[in-house]
């Protein structure tokens, strides 16, 4: 097996890099370096970017606007695009309900849905998990039963960890339409729910790093036309698992860790720790460390992606590359914070905002160097990597039964 990337590959590693030196604005570029908070308008811009070139849904097929890529070359557009200041793509539009229209949405729902999503006009929530019902999620308890004339359903229930439901004006969630099936997992439907809806109240919680971009969601009586729900009535849990296949891809950041270590080094020379020589020495094994369980991971992560393997992750690789990949991410983060030092601890929510920033000359205190006023939130957020998408206790019982199952 060949782990050099081809020519071609280099050649459109080359034409990503050249459209997000390009096209990328600068402050957003910034905010990004800096670790800072981004707005909504923030990301609305950079999709629209690569919706005019044609990328913001990579893991479409062509025929609904996707750019027909390999494996090999999503990898290459999402480490380009997070070595060059990128905001992520978060937008649950995309990457989640996206494919599970085009896979089991009637003519009509991707007629309505899929353009707006495109055009990000229209950001989806992930109404999945519930108090309760995390890990265990066939375990979930939103009810939805269907009216008497068969035209609506009524929902009541509470979802909990709505990512990004301040921004959202639908979602997508699983519910249970039928309390008495043999098993859990039979009972649960996909519907798509406008937010909107009377009945429906988000509330934001509070996050370790003083953002509130998680949330909760209360449904009570609310109406949902039947024409709403995706798959057939008891059988959403198929559609919840290929969208989780979907949630999984890229999970294990390899791009984001190159960027927190480069960030690493940067801020080390910065803060004046390569003048110590214990210090320097101490830095250096671990970064060195970092570095190799870097390449690492990058080496397993393009053997499952070279030309001639399987086509998509499987589900244990996915699993171990998310294990380590968050890990590692983790890991370089608390360094982060060591570099930092004392400058990481006036910590403010505020400090991740550019306004707060650009003020910082006129403020009474001392200012936090930008490069470092963000650290420490960034490392307390960077907790949630190991839970999110399948935590990671749970994706290591996945990999001791496929292994053990194998032996
Ligand atoms: C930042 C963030 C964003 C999220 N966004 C969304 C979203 O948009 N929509 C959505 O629906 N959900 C979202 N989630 C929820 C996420 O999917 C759940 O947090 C995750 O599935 C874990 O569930 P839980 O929090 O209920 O923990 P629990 O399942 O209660 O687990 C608690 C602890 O027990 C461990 N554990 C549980 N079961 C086992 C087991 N069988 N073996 C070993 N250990 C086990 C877990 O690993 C964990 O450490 C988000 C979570 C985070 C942190």
């Amino acid at each position: 097996m060949k782990l050099a990337f081809s020519a071609a590959d280099e050649a459109f590693r080359q034409a990503v890099r050249s459209f997000v030196r390009e096209q990328l604005p600068g402050d957003i570029r910034r905010k990004v370096e800096l670790g800072l908070r981004l707005e909504q308008a923030d990301y609305v811009t950079w999709f629209n970017r690569l919706e005019a070139r044609g990328w913001l849904t990579p893991g479409w097929p062509p025929e609904h606007g996707g750019p027909g890529w390999t494996h090999l070359q999503r990898f290459i557009f999402d480490e380009e695009c997070l070595l060059g200041g990128a905001p992520r793509i978060i937008a649950s539009g995309i990457q989640m309900l996206g494919p599970v229209l085009i896979a089991f949405g009637t003519p009509e729902q991707k007629a309505r849905y899929l353009p707006d999503i495109r055009a990000s006009r229209t950001w989806w929530a992930q109404g999945f998990s519930e108090p309760g019902s995390g890990s265990d999620l066939a375990s979930l308890r939103t009810t939805a039963v269907l009216e008497p004339d068969g035209r609506h359903f009524v929902v009541n229930g509470h979802k909990v960890w709505t990512s990004y439901a301040q921004w959202c004006s639908m979602m997508f969630a699983l519910v249970r339409t039928d309390p008495n099936a043999a098993k859990p997992q039979e009972g649960i439907s996909f519907l798509l729910i406008d937010m909107t809806s009377p009945g429906l109240t988000v509330r934001p919680i509070r996050m370790l790093e003083g953002g509130t971009d998680l949330n909760e969601c209360f449904l009570d009586n609310v109406r949902v036309p039947v024409e709403n729900l995706v798959g057939e009535l008891n059988q959403g849990w198929t559609c919840g698992k290929y969208l989780l296949g979907h949630e999984r891809t890229g999970i294990a950041g390899i791009g984001s860790c190159k960027q927190q270590l480069a960030r690493a080094r940067q801020l080390a020379g910065q803060q004046g720790l390569g003048e110590d020589a214990l210090l320097r020495a101490l830095l250096q094994a671990r970064l060195a460390q970092f570095e190799i369980e870097l390449i690492a991971l990058e080496a397993t992560a393009l053997r499952l992606l070279a030309p001639g393997q399987r086509s998509r992750v499987p589900q244990v690789e996915a699993s171990m590359l998310k294990v380590r990949g968050t890990e590692l991410r983790q890991a370089i983060y608390e360094t982060l914070l060591d570099i930092a030092g004392p400058d990481a601890l006036p910590f403010s929510a505020e400090a991740q905002f550019l306004e707060f920033l650009d003020a910082a000359d006129d403020a009474p205190v001392a200012p936090v160097p930008p490069e470092l006023a963000s650290v420490a939130a960034n490392c307390l957020d960077a907790r949630k990597l190991s839970i999110y998408g399948g935590s990671n206790e749970v994706q290591r019982n996945l990999i001791a039964q496929a292994v053990l199952a194998a032996h």
